[in-house]
């Protein structure tokens, strides 16, 4: 794989890949472990967006059930990183509780943890009021219970990018930032991308960028419903070790932690505004304000501590809240992997190795099939279907 232009001969048998957040560097990697040349091209530089500021939640816990396999192998390899990487992102197995504040929550915890049991999943574990005070002695007396992952936790963001990039690079990968795709072409079997600093060629090219995903797939006539949201954090300043896993509420917006440095990053999805074109994100303080007392309502003690710092990153939502993983349905060697609404950090490791293997052809034990980038497209001809049923097929009231 290289330049195309007066001085640079493109080689085949290579596989592009357009973005270097946690997916396109995760998928680089596995790739580059079987051998495979390749070259990954970067608007900004690796980790600018969403896999570099997130929250550093390592989250198996209330995942949609489609993605539960995925994310259950995804966190194998969190436990393995620092010897799959040579190095551990900053991984701490910390566990994951989601409280329940209210008998009414504490019901549906219930009902979650009896529904996934009936499917399979034990990963989720009900814990009672008394359970929940000797895993956090801190937290307000008012909560009632919740569900816990023991073996859940958190890593450093950018920390675990450059962990992924770093490996990959000792594998020969090529990463070219500052080079944005611009148009992406197939001409017989490969892949053109021109980008400013030239074209690229490719056998098989891989869209894992972000936010910006859905552009690139309409320009092969592949659109999908993904629409950019910015997502805000708060880190607070150092206060002394309170509370030790990764906390969650059933009944509000919560993602919470403290790091082992004292601070407190506290989110859970809080949507700030965007300027997609400046691709960048903005915070709304009167929203934070509102996660800010979640906090104290479950920590009184903190309601004193400063706030250090608050920022906005940009993620990629789908219309079912679900990611696209897997082979393009319009163009041959072409594979995607976006949209994985606010949720995909922990997902980087076991996703990169999956879509490796549909590269590569090879039998994975997880399906791809519920991410399919045609679901979209199925649903709509099915609604308009189903508007066309015959009269006497439409139930009577
Ligand atoms: C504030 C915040 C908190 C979050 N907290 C968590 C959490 O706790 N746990 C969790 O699991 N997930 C969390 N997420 C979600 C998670 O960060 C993302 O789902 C994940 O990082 C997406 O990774 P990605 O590689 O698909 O995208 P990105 O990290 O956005 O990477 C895509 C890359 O593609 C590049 N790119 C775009 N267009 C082009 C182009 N034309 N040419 C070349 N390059 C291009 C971009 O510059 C970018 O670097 C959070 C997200 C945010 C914003």
């Amino acid at each position: 794989m290289s330049e195309s232009g007066p001085c640079h001969k493109p080689s085949q048998g290579d596989v592009l890949i357009i973005g270097a957040g946690i997916h396109g560097l995760s998928t680089a990697f596995h790739l580059a472990q079987r051998g495979v040349k390749v070259t990954v091209l970067e608007a900004d530089y690796c980790g600018r967006h969403a896999s570099g500021v997130n929250a550093g939640g390592v989250r198996t816990l209330g995942r949609h059930t489609p993605e539960i396999p995925l994310t259950l192998a995804s966190r194998e390899l969190w436990h393995e990183l620092k010897h799959v990487l040579a190095d551990d992102g900053g991984f701490v197995p910390s566990g994951q509780l989601k409280l329940a504040e209210s008998q009414a929550e504490w019901d549906e915890c219930r009902q979650r943890v009896a529904q996934l049991q009936a499917l399979g999943f034990s990963h989720e574990v009900l814990v009672d009021q008394q359970q929940v005070f000797e895993i956090i002695p801190t937290v307000a007396r008012h909560v009632v219970g919740g569900i816990w992952v023991k073996d859940d936790g958190y890593a450093v963001p950018y920390k675990a990018v450059t962990a992924f990039r770093l490996a990959a690079q000792r594998l020969g990968v090529q990463i070219h930032e500052n080079t944005p795709a611009q148009r992406i072409e197939q001409a017989g079997t490969r892949w053109n991308v021109s980008t400013p600093k030239g074209t690229f060629i490719g056998e098989h090219l891989v869209i894992t960028a972000g936010a910006w995903a859905g552009e690139l797939a309409a320009q092969i006539g592949e659109p999908v419903p993904v629409h950019p949201e910015g997502l805000m954090l708060m880190v607070t300043h150092r206060v002394a070790p309170f509370c030790v896993p990764v906390l969650g509420a059933t009944g509000r917006a919560l993602s919470f932690k403290q790091f082992e440095n004292g601070t407190v990053v506290i989110g859970g999805k809080l949507i700030g505004s965007l300027d997609f074109p400046a691709r960048h994100g903005e915070v709304d303080m009167t929203r934070l304000g509102t996660s800010a007392r979640t906090v104290t309502d479950l920590f009184p003690h903190l309601k004193n501590l400063g706030v250090n710092r608050v920022w906005a990153g940009v993620e990629a939502f789908t219309a079912d809240d679900l990611p696209v993983i897997g082979a393009s349905r319009k163009a041959s060697s072409l594979s995607y992997s976006f949209g994985f609404c606010g949720s995909g950090f922990q997902m980087g490791p076991g996703t990169g190795r999956r879509l490796a293997q549909q590269i590569l052809g090879e039998h994975s034990d997880i399906s791809l099939a519920p991410f399919a980038i045609d679901r979209f497209e199925k649903a709509t001809v099915a609604a308009a279907l189903s508007t066309l049923q015959p009269a006497s097929t439409i139930p009577q009231h």
